[in-house]
């Protein structure tokens, strides 16, 4: 019987462990994955926008090269901060169903079973996609993440999206030899929303023409050589090699759902828990990281979210001593 099991070995998963560690708690972490399994699948080449001082958890210096680091340095620490800590975790083990009582938690895995009082599901969202549900998504040259330009030297690559995923890619196939780099893009302009030192480039590029945006436009059908899209309210077709289709992420609401959890109302159907424990609906059931913003995935990072973390083991403290 474990006092707290942590589902989700990401950044706040791993800050949970260490929280419960401190505190004294018989707690496990079980990860799917790898160690930091999102991160691990972004882009080769990314930097993150936070500053590594942003990204610390368990009082473990991130000391990078630059003021903002890359991937590999962030892989570096946490598996480091993983290895200082000695953290309890079960890697390559899915969830695969939880079911509650009064005795608490029996949380079956693709491994095993096992009881718990407490259960924090810091799941993420970056495993599920939002799919474009159009002809040809199923085609092999069509990928959802985007890991590194080698692939597309000397091929034609429509990016779908105008947010950073979709940006940071459009770029660096650009600049490492895509033959051709044209932009699929639902909204008027680049997302508000993208890096402020990175906008600017991408804008430039779109005006000099060396990548081609269609904006007020949406990708209706996927061929083996062109794709179809309505652009301003006619349709257009352009010979294609590859599609990207970088549209974002969401929580697995099927898993949410199935364990029981209410959801609000808004648009951002946001699991429903309380701010200040951040236990949700259901009783026992804390949930931690950027899984509590629903669809709403830019609202969390891992900056504002690592405090999750204490609130959460601070709770259970509080109810442990009662
Ligand atoms: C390209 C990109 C750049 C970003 N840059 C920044 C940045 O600069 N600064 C910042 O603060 N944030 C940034 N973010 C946001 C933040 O890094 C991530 O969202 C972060 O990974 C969130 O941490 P998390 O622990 O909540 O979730 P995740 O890191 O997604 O961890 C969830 C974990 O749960 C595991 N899991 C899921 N389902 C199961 C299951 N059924 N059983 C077992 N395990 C499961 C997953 O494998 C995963 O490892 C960025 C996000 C993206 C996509």
């Amino acid at each position: 019987m474990y006092d707290l099991i942590i589902v989700g070995g990401g950044p706040i998963g791993m800050a949970c462990g260490i929280a419960a560690q401190e505190a004294g708690l018989k707690y496990l972490i079980i990860e799917k994955g790898y160690l930091v399994n999102s991160l691990y699948h972004y882009p080769h080449s990314m930097t993150f926008f936070s500053t590594a001082d942003k990204l610390e958890i368990g009082g473990i210096p991130f000391i990078s090269q630059n003021s903002k680091p890359t991937r590999s340095e962030a892989l570096e620490y946490y598996r480091r901060v993983c290895m200082k800590h000695q953290l309890h975790i079960h890697l390559q083990e899915r969830l695969i169903d939880v079911q509650s009582s009064e005795a608490g938690f029996s949380i079956t895995t693709d491994k095993d079973a096992y009881q718990s009082q407490y259960l924090i599901l810091a799941t993420g969202f970056y495993d599920l996609v939002n799919p474009l549900n159009i002809p040809g998504e199923e085609l092999p040259k069509v990928a959802h993440y985007y890991k590194d330009p080698h692939p597309y030297f000397g091929l034609r690559v429509a990016v779908v999206g105008a947010a950073n995923s979709a940006v940071d890619a459009a770029l660096e196939l650009y600049r490492k030899g895509a033959k051709e780099v044209s932009m699929i893009i639902r909204e008027s302009e680049i997302s508000p929303r993208v890096k402020y030192w990175v906008r600017p480039d991408v804008i430039n590029r779109i005006e000099e023409g060396s990548i081609k945006a269609y904006f007020e436009a949406e990708l209706s059908a996927i061929h083996d050589d062109h794709i179809v899209f309505e652009h301003q309210g006619q349709s257009k077709e352009i010979a294609n090699d590859a599609v990207l289709a970088l549209t974002g992420y969401r929580p697995d609401f099927k898993m949410l759902e199935n364990i029981g959890l209410e959801f609000s109302e808004e648009a951002s159907h946001k699991p429903l828990y309380d701010e200040d424990t951040m236990e949700s609906s259901v009783s026992n059931l804390f949930l931690a990281g950027v899984i509590c913003g629903g669809l709403e995935t830019n609202k969390w990072f891992i900056e504002n979210s690592r405090v999750h973390a204490d609130k959460i083991i601070g709770e259970l403290k509080r109810r442990m001593k009662g």
